[in-house]
């Protein structure tokens, strides 16, 4: 079948330009909290060791699981049909049992006047309920954050030399910031490994990325508290890490301070793990409290305690994210407290800080370029190392923190 790069069966390529007028036609329901199998035979999310029993199960070799993982995870084939080295009643015995590839599949695409594209993505449930997930092709500067990564596209026939994909863990949030558009939604339910996982490797797809040679950062900073989904959000960096072949370490999650989550991922085995990154977003309980009401819970001090714990691989450090929000989070003093704070963890640390990015119905104001550049001096006269995010697609509201527009507009 004739396929346009990068298009699939059923989607749609919307070419929006700044004003982005409408987002029609994704029914969504939101009313749902079903597990994300449902009555369908799912093969994409199991990893080679379940596939495997799979396999056996169907009194096939136990080798036939590791053709089958190679097929969905590198492969990329998104039908049982196309997995050719697999028999063909082995195949036909599959589908009648109601066995199907089942990976999230790309509906929407919003392409930026600045390359970044965002995607609403079908997830495994039969609702048509989606997420979303972004693609930003040279990064944000979120990701090394000291601009270690740039690099030529030269002589790869690709318009990118690296790029970044930021990655949902839930569908809405239940942490409720109140600087934050997805918080708005609330929580509509947790991502099964698979739809988290499905996400990166449908992104892949679409852009012909080659494991082991594109450099991709993946920042878990979409929709939802990852660690509020701790054991999807694992089993899907498994998945990546084991069966789509990525390095750990050029994957950061990011977490607004749930204190249990971050003690079970300071249990994980350090070569197992993403890079830890803290939405800390205030220089003290006062205003964090106020602007993240889940501060109240886990203050500064536990969440820090708890960071403590985690066994840092060398030249690794944590990155503390910082969201200016105009009048209350940039002010001089705010840079001399946050400097002190962080000097204070003693942590091997950066900093990242991320203009307010605006959202209908939420009253803060973005702050003046120039406090935001004194903030960056601020920090860096203290000795703490400091990094601006640049916005990435903010005319089709794919920057941080906007991640709910369409999922509302088209409700
Ligand atoms: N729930 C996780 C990860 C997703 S949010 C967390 O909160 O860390 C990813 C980042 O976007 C967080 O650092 C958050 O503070 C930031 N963010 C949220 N809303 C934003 C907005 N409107 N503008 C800029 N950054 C925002
Ligand atoms: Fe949830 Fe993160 Fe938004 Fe807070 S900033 S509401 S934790 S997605």
């Amino acid at each position: 079948m004739f396929r346009l790069p990068g298009l699939h069966e059923g989607e749609k390529c919307s070419m929006l330009g700044p004003a982005v007028t409408s987002h029609n036609s994704q029914l969504i329901r939101l009313d749902t909290n079903s597990p994300a199998e449902g009555s369908r035979r799912l093969l994409f999310g199991l990893d080679a060791v379940s596939l495997t029993a799979r396999m056996v199960e169907e009194g096939e070799p136990a080798w036939r699981g590791r053709q089958l993982a190679e097929a969905i995870y590198r492969q990329r084939f998104t039908s049982l049909e196309e997995i050719t080295t697999l028999p063909k009643q082995l195949r036909q015995r599959l589908a009648a049992e109601g066995w199907e590839v089942g990976r999230p599949r790309i509906v929407q695409v919003f392409q930026s006047v600045d390359g970044t594209e965002r995607y609403l993505v079908q997830g495994q449930t039969e609702d048509r309920q989606t997420v979303e997930t972004v693609w930003m092709p040279e990064g944000d500067d979120g990701e090394t954050g000291d601009g270690s990564d740039l690099d030529t596209a030269e002589g790869t026939g690709k318009s990118w030399s690296r790029a970044t994909i930021c990655v949902s863990s839930q569908v809405g949030c239940a942490v409720n910031c109140q600087f934050c558009l997805t918080a708005k939604l609330g929580l509509q339910r947790n991502l099964s490994a698979g739809e988290i996982a499905g996400q990166v490797v449908a992104v892949f797809d679409r852009h012909g990325v080659e494991v082991g040679r594109d450099r991709v950062n993946l920042v878990f900073m979409g929709m939802g508290e990852p660690f509020l989904n701790y054991d999807n959000f694992m089993a899907a960096v498994r998945l990546l890490v084991e069966e789509v072949g990525l390095s750990p370490q050029r994957m950061t999650v990011s977490t607004s301070g749930i204190v249990p989550g971050i003690e079970r991922f300071a249990e994980e085995p350090a070569e197992a793990r993403p890079k830890l990154a803290i939405s800390l977003n205030a220089p003290n309980d006062v205003v964090r409290s106020e602007i993240m009401p889940i501060n109240r819970k886990w203050p500064i001090e536990a969440v820090v305690d708890a960071v403590r714990q985690v066994r840092l691989r060398t030249r690794e450090r944590i990155t503390f994210e910082y969201v200016l929000l105009g009048g209350v989070t940039d002010r001089p003093e705010h840079a001399a407290e946050v400097a002190r704070l962080v000097r204070r963890t003693g942590l091997p640390a950066k900093v990242n800080l991320i203009a307010w990015n605006p959202g209908p119905g939420i009253a803060y104001t973005m702050p003046q370029p120039e406090a935001v550049e004194a903030f960056r001096r601020a920090l860096a006269a203290e000795g703490v190392p400091v990094y601006l995010r640049r916005p990435r697609g903010r005319d089709i509201y794919a920057a941080c923190g906007q991640l709910k527009r369409t999922v509302e507009d088209s409700a």
